[in-house]
């Protein structure tokens, strides 16, 4: 620890070789599940096979009702929202911080998102909500970013009393818990992201949930036409007729990915209880340091920890910058410290700026600012996100990033001027 700082011409204190982080952890088991549905059947119209098997345990898990597989995340959003008939007219509240395709599919449905500022969590601010609420207002989206679940109790509160629908964007939060309640169970429908990366991985893929029956069907149609919705519909269901069309989009999931979560998902408990662990760890050590606030969880929620996000605060290292501590870590040797680049404030995205040359309807009715969500640009600013390793194995590594941590920040007056 006494060598000038790595970035300054030290010696690294990580000096280990790459990959320091690989999800989801695939093994023998996981290869015989793929190479098993391989030889079984590469296509899947209908609900049966892996797809029935892994909707099953989704809904299980979760306690709900119906679980649809989709291709992506972004596919499970665009079929969650159309069956909640969100469309033109209706002005829906999200997150302004989240990950872009949280709101996109209500563009393509032309509806109105109105963004909303985070908290000092970084997930919605209750209050922020209140105040975007007019007569238009139809749903209310969370996010539970980074696998923390945003505090859905006050949320679900404001959407009961207003009469707005509460959908939840999990895509970060498989099996993250709130007194033993499910993330993804809490309003009338929520959708989930299986990309490659995400607590729950498919590689690929994405899922639906809910208790709704109709909410379902309408799932679907949107997203499974033909055998699959005349399988499932009622034949006496008015919306039968279409069935065999549905609304003319497919969002089916490919078997060989379906095979890849549902190996996945009966260890995911495990994993998380592995994740706790060490994100314990990491938050106990980090927190003695000046210069990071590590995240607090309030008691009985559980988090999926998709990842640990660590807020800088540089005036607590004289004003050092966010961008050259960074720097000073990753010459270190901590590779895996990152700070997120596509999951943004949406109102920093040109998209959110200047919709109209992609989506001509929305002229006039969207056009955000820098500046606009004050909370969500510092806290995204200041955002220093570390995988949360979960095997006890990456403990020594997991040491080693906190080692870098507390080098930089003894060091820091190195690096000013
Ligand atoms: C990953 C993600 C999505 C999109 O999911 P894909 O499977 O990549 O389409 C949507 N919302 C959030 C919050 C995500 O993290």
């Amino acid at each position: 620890m006494n060598s000038p700082l790595a970035l300054l011409g030290g010696e690294s204190v990580i000096t280990r070789g790459e990959p320091h982080f690989s999800w989801p952890p695939l093994d023998a088991q996981s290869e015989a599940a793929v190479v098993r549905q391989l030889h079984h059947s590469i296509s899947i119209y209908d609900r049966s096979g892996v797809v029935e098997r892994l909707e099953n345990e989704l809904c299980e898990y979760h306690g709900i009702a119906h679980a649809v597989l989709t291709s992506s995340g972004t596919a499970a959003l665009h079929a969650m929202y159309t069956a909640c008939g969100l469309g033109p007219g209706d002005e829906v509240i999200v997150p302004a911080y989240t990950f872009f395709a949280t709101v996109t599919p209500l563009l393509h449905l032309g509806a109105t998102p109105v963004l909303a500022d985070c908290d000092e969590s970084g997930n919605l601010d209750p209050k922020d909500v209140v105040r975007r609420i007019t007569d238009r207002t139809k749903a209310l989206i969370v996010t539970h970013m980074w696998g923390v679940p945003a505090d859905i109790r006050a949320l679900k509160a404001i959407a009961d009393k207003h009469g707005l629908m509460l959908l939840e964007d999990a895509s970060h939060a498989h099996g993250a818990s709130i007194d033993g309640q499910r993330a993804g169970t809490f309003g009338q429908a929520a959708a989930f992201s299986m990309n490659g990366p995400k607590p729950l991985s498919a590689g690929e893929g994405g899922f639906v949930l809910t208790d709704d029956d109709e909410i379902y069907y309408r799932v679907l149609l949107c997203s499974q036409y033909n055998k699959r919705c005349r399988g499932e519909l009622p034949r006496d269901h008015p919306l039968y007729d279409y069935a065999l069309t549905g609304m003319g989009l497919k969002f089916r999931i490919h078997p060989l990915a379906a095979s890849i979560a549902l190996d996945q998902l009966g260890r995911l408990d495990d994993h998380l209880t592995g994740r706790a662990t060490i994100a314990t760890h990491l938050c106990e050590r980090l927190s003695e340091l000046p210069g990071i606030v590590v995240p607090k969880l309030p008691v009985g929620v559980r988090a999926s920890w998709y990842g640990l996000p660590l807020r800088y605060v540089s005036t607590e290292l004289g004003g050092l910058a966010v961008e050259r501590f960074h720097e000073a870590l990753r010459a270190e040797g901590c590779r895996e410290v990152d700070r997120p680049g596509s999951t943004c404030p949406l109102n920093l995205l040109p998209l959110f700026q200047r919709p109209e040359p992609l989506f001509a309807g929305y002229g006039g009715k969207m056009s955000y600012l820098p500046g606009d969500f004050p909370m969500a640009e510092t806290i995204h600013r200041n955002t220093l996100k570390l995988p949360v390793w979960h095997r006890s194995e990456d403990l020594p590594l997991v040491d080693e990033y906190i080692n870098a941590f507390q080098k930089v920040i003894e060091n820091y007056p190195d690096l000013l001027g």
